[in-house]
């Protein structure tokens, strides 16, 4: 699924061959380092100090993973051992943040090419989070409620002793929603002792979660979509538009598009896709996943406006605007090609990593404005800090003006992303901008902090 690597400045060739020696079995982490590393190259240019002070040699290595065993039994009586991750990588400008993913596909490349895209993303949202993500190869799909609470509880009595609201506060991601998150806190509290608010999110909104967390990340990939459009005076209003995915991020994304005006034709699962010309219904489609955990060809049964497409992803229908939400490495080269053959004018990433490096890179060159997913889809972690800042004050802000926040900061990470592509000389560049800008903040940080 990798592409190949296209070859590297000298500046960062050394750190990715150590990389690549060091892991070489680690594709997708290898692939988010390249990414990078291939963006940055003017910053450290500009900057002499971050070149003589290792910053680059040192950020590719996490400052901590932990991998460990995950012993549950099931309904029918019998002993399951899965893995469980935690890949702590930089806790420079604040404690690691970032969520927890179970998924079958989950190794340990997984999780540091997530934990490594992080670092950048929460640096971006200006939100004082360090870059960290974990999760494990259980499948929650076909398990029980019960089955599920085992396993999140003993998954949380080895990971415990590493978390704590100063230290490393998860969050959800693919496979870990509510019930998963609702599970975790309650085995953390009952081994610790301590409600201890802060060192979760996505909590439920009665106990210490913070509104318009589950909508965020979707909500601000469409306001980053905004940004990027404002630029040249256009907006969402009347542009169709294709997702990809049916979980939270893609859900919220299709639902702020049509409050905005626009046309969300798209959804998808690992089954297939589903177009609806009329406009995906947003109720319709939570009830078929969220409700049902069903197929989500079960949506064209219930209307008559949408077709089901087997085994195929949602890239050839015609759109202004696509979304990629699912997983990483779902837009090939391919995917991209039959998008900018359909006239797509943008592309903003719900999913971490979506785009292959040969998708992106035909994005770039056809001029369609790409917003890289440590941009687009900043919404949900800067969100999970709004949260963190409402349980240390004790204070609940409504959904108005938690989406107010997201709204702007969303704005922010746009103009942060594109004033950087410009001071480097990449104007409108927002893969050069938002790494540039990422990498610049948490390298001045690791400056002033020593070596450690
Ligand atoms: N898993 C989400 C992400 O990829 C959210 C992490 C968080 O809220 O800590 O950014």
């Amino acid at each position: 699924m990798t592409d190949a690597f296209a070859a590297l400045p000298s500046a960062v060739r050394g750190t990715f061959d150590t990389v690549r020696a060091r892991d070489p079995h680690e594709p997708e982490f290898q692939q988010a380092v390249h990414e990078v590393l291939s963006a940055i190259v003017p910053v450290l240019e500009r900057h002499p100090a971050f070149v003589e002070g290792g910053i680059v040699e040192r950020i590719v290595e996490p400052e901590r993973q932990i991998v460990f065993r995950v012993p549950w039994v099931d309904d029918s009586g019998r002993l399951r051992v899965n893995r469980g991750f935690r890949v702590q990588f930089s806790s420079v400008l604040g404690p690691y943040k970032g969520g927890l993913r179970f998924h079958p596909t989950v190794n340990l490349s997984i999780v540091k090419f997530l934990g490594f895209e992080q670092i950048f993303k929460n640096a971006l949202t200006g939100q004082g989070i360090g870059g960290a993500k974990g999760g494990s190869d259980f499948d929650p799909h076909g398990k029980s409620d019960a089955e599920v609470m085992r396993f999140c509880q003993s998954f949380m009595s080895e990971l415990y002793r590493h978390l704590g609201e100063h230290t490393d506060v998860p969050a959800g991601d693919i496979g870990v929603g509510a019930r998963e998150i609702g599970f975790l806190f309650g085995q953390y509290r009952k081994i610790t002792n301590r409600h201890e608010s802060g060192m979760f999110t996505g909590k439920g909104v009665q106990w210490g979660g913070a509104e318009v967390r589950t909508e965020a990340t979707g909500y601000g990939a469409v306001f980053f979509v905004e940004n990027m459009l404002a630029v040249h005076g256009e907006s969402l209003d009347g542009r169709r538009v294709a997702v990809s995915g049916s979980g939270n991020v893609a859900t919220y994304a299709i639902d702020k598009v049509r409050q905005l005006g626009g046309i969300p034709v798209t959804a998808s699962d690992s089954s297939g896709y589903i177009v609806d010309d009329a406009g995906i219904d947003v109720d319709l489609l939570r009830e078929v996943k969220e409700v049902q955990r069903a197929r989500i060809s079960e949506y064209v049964t219930r209307r008559r406006s949408a077709r089901f497409v087997e085994g195929a992803r949602p890239w050839a229908v015609p759109v202004d605007i696509a979304l990629p939400s699912a997983t990483q490495n779902e837009l090939d080269e391919q995917d991209a090609a039959a998008l900018i053959a359909s006239g797509v004018r943008a592309v903003a990433e719900g999913a971490n990593m979506p785009s292959t490096p040969a998708a992106v890179a035909a994005f770039r060159d056809a001029g369609v404005l790409f917003g890289p997913g440590k941009a687009a889809n900043a919404g949900g972690v800067a969100t999970s800090a709004l949260e963190m800042s409402q349980n240390a004050s004790r204070q609940r802000w409504s959904f108005a003006d938690s989406e107010d926040k997201l709204r702007s900061i969303m704005g922010d990470v746009h103009d942060a992303a594109f004033r950087a592509a410009e001071r480097y000389g990449h104007p409108g560049d927002y893969v050069v901008g938002a790494n540039a800008a990422g990498f610049e903040r948490v390298a001045h940080a690791m400056l002033a902090q020593g070596v450690i």
